[in-house]
């Protein structure tokens, strides 16, 4: 479907940190993969988690992408500017019966649970709260603050990617009636996704593969909502050492500060573009790999960034 309409891609940071080395990676593919078929590349700051949105970090990225050499075609979007396109998804979820109001806490999905979960695993949520009320109305009506679900369809989707294997997800399973609108009414992230690379026309996703379990929801929404499905290609995350993904926190490999202590991004560029198997020089501007760029070299592995790498990332002036 997405074939025939115009090649967009697109960036979307959410400002609750800053951008590290594992942010300019994946961006500087998206741009490559983008760029080097003549395609358009949208920038969209996913700005609606307001709790841990951090004051500055706007800013930063806008800084830390211009210094990176990447560009983008139009204004950017923030994405808690477009809240009225966003309502009117969730609105239509509830109009046609897609979704419906829940007033379960975090600890009443737990407690519904027969085997309860730990860690990052996710709780699946049971549906307690499926064909319980008639409208959101109702269920506040009942003294407690509701949430919205999407009614999950039953049976397993098969995602095809641009890159990683194809995989096969039942959502319904998994994750069950997930959320599309919290309590305060904010849409929830895979909803915003969905409606705002929608609107802005994204027909090619490349992100970390940290999200390749969002796509299947994504899929389930976009069909519900007659969206088109856009090509999805999850690149494998940047880690650590041991093993683990670079976070947020981790100010010290941050972009603002190797911008701040003079490092010459072409380096930057030149460690993303050689560890996506490119056969490129060790420093470069994003548009001299163009003509070199294939994710046919991309590996598959996570990229392990050593401290000695780090070093001599922070030492290229
Ligand atoms: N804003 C999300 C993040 O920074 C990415 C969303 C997406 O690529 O779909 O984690």
């Amino acid at each position: 479907m997405s074939a025939e309409r115009p090649l967009v891609g697109r960036l979307a940071p959410s400002p609750t940190g800053l951008l590290h080395l594992g942010h300019a990676r994946s961006f500087l593919l998206a741009w490559w993969s983008v760029r080097a078929r003549g395609g358009r590349l949208v920038l969209r700051m996913e700005d609606l988690d307001g709790p841990r949105v951090k004051p500055g970090t706007i800013d930063a990225a806008l800084r830390d992408l211009d210094w990176l050499g990447l560009d983008w075609d139009g204004p950017w979007l923030l994405q808690s500017s477009g809240m009225d396109q966003l309502r009117a998804g969730v609105a239509e979820l509830a109009g046609r019966g897609l979704a419906y109001a829940c007033v379960c806490s975090r600890s009443d999905v737990r407690a519904a649970l027969s085997a309860p979960q730990q860690g990052d695993v996710e709780l699946r949520y049971p549906g307690t709260c499926r064909g319980r009320f008639e409208s959101l109305e109702a269920a506040r009506a009942s003294g407690r603050d509701a949430s919205l679900r999407f009614r999950v369809p039953e049976g397993p989707v098969t995602i095809r990617d641009g890159f990683a294997p194809a995989t096969c997800h039942d959502v319904q399973a998994e994750v069950g009636d997930f959320m599309v609108a919290r309590r305060d009414g904010t849409p929830a992230y895979q909803l915003a996704v969905v409606v705002d690379d929608a609107r802005q026309g994204v027909t090619e996703v490349l992100r970390g593969d940290d999200l390749l379990p969002s796509a299947a929801r994504q899929w389930h929404l976009q069909r519900a909502l007659g969206l088109p499905h856009p090509t999805f290609v999850h690149v494998p995350l940047v880690v650590d050492e041991s093993g683990r993904r670079l976070a947020k926190r981790a100010d010290d490999l941050s972009l603002a500060e190797l911008r701040g202590r003079g490092v010459d991004p072409r380096a930057v560029v030149g460690w993303a573009a050689l560890s996506a198997g490119l056969a490129v020089a060790e420093r470069l501007t994003p548009r001299e790999a163009l003509p070199d760029f294939t994710l046919a070299h991309l590996p598959h592995a996570p990229v392990r960034l050593g401290a000695e790498e780090l070093a001599k990332l922070k030492a290229a002036r």
